[in-house]
């Protein structure tokens, strides 16, 4: 018998999962050019290559833009929170939540994981 393994997300961000299970943070590179994007795609959004490899990043970033929610829209989430868009030192911004602090546009932040119960890890920045 067969066991199929479990995967969480779909095809295209497997193995972005499979590396938060180990605190890794994937991001898509293209062979040909150089460039990082996030979210993953078949191909570069720079120069339309289908060469594209995963690269493992620091998660070290700038808060791009951010805004702290203060209704309660899902019953997962108790505000009030911030979610932020982070820019990534390689390139790609994020959309995250911002936890162990304050940070405002142009801050520095670092990579941090929150732990779920029935999914990997999921990504969140934190100040630097
Ligand atoms: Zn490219």
């Amino acid at each position: 018998m067969t066991e199929t393994k479990q995967q969480y997300g779909d095809p295209m961000t497997y193995p972005i999962w499979e590396a938060a299970a180990r605190y890794e943070l994937l991001i898509q590179h293209c062979k040909v050019c150089g460039h990082y994007q996030f979210y993953p795609r078949p191909f570069c959004l720079n120069c339309d290559s289908d060469q594209l490899e995963w690269k493992r990043v620091s998660g070290d970033a700038t808060v791009y833009s951010k805004t702290t929610v203060h209704l309660k829209i899902a019953p997962e989430f108790d505000p009030p929170y911030v979610v932020a868009l982070v820019e990534l030192d390689e390139g790609p911004r994020m959309l995250c939540n911002i936890e162990g602090g304050a940070a405002e546009i142009g801050d520095r932040v670092k990579l941090a994981w929150r732990e779920r119960e029935d999914a990997p890890p999921l990504p969140i920045w934190m100040p630097a």
